[in-house]
């Protein structure tokens, strides 16, 4: 019972994770389509999902036809967040590439926007996302899923955070980089 590889005995982190895709991608098609098959491969025998929100997804405006989409999953793991990180880039990269092409523009941005653990902050990593009180297409899905985490910086919860940002209508100067 007190065996300390029992699996019971291994402290579970919650993460939500923000995901965002601009691009196709010649497998998994337009970037909602994407966002659900990150959706999948997020889930491993260390990374366990625990609810997802909806995908918000724009149309395309004018002649560019781009396309964005943005989800939030919260997960259970035993990863630190520094691991949580790898994990998500190598999703990332393993997104990235086109059949047949050589490294291209990623399709598939995982951040990590909160964690139960607090705050971290080194030199390739802080939580929370720096740019997350900003966003409303970060927000939204949150606020979906997990509108009573409170922000362990602000000292707000998502759902006020998501009414803040309503009300002042900011302008996001990194909104493009989604
Ligand atoms: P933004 O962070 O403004 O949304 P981005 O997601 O487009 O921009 P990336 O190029 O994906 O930026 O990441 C740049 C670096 O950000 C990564 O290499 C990573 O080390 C660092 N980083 C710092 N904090 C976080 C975090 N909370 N989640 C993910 N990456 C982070
Ligand atoms: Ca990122
Ligand atoms: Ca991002």
């Amino acid at each position: 019972m007190s065996d300390a590889t029992s699996p019971s005995r291994i402290p579970l982190a919650l993460y939500a994770i923000g995901l965002g895709s601009n691009r196709r991608h010649a497998r998994f098609g337009d970037p909602r389509q994407v966002l659900m098959a990150a959706l999948d491969a997020l889930e491993s025998a260390d990374i366990e999902p625990v609810d997802a929100s909806p995908i918000i997804a724009s149309e395309p405006i004018g002649p560019s036809r781009r396309r964005y989409a943005n989800a939030v999953a919260l997960v259970a793991s035993p990863l630190s967040p520094s691991e949580m990180l790898r994990r998500l880039q190598a999703i990332e990269a393993a997104f990235g590439r086109r059949t047949g092409q050589r490294w291209s523009a990623r399709t598939l941005d995982l951040d990590i926007l909160l964690w139960s653990g607090g705050t971290w902050a080194d030199r390739d990593l802080t939580i929370p996302h720096p740019a997350m009180a900003s966003r409303a297409f970060v927000l939204g899905p949150l606020r979906a899923i997990a509108p009573d985490w409170q922000h362990p910086l602000l000292g707000r919860s998502v759902r006020q955070l998501a009414a803040k940002l309503v009300r002042a209508k900011p302008v996001d100067r990194n909104a493009s980089a989604h």
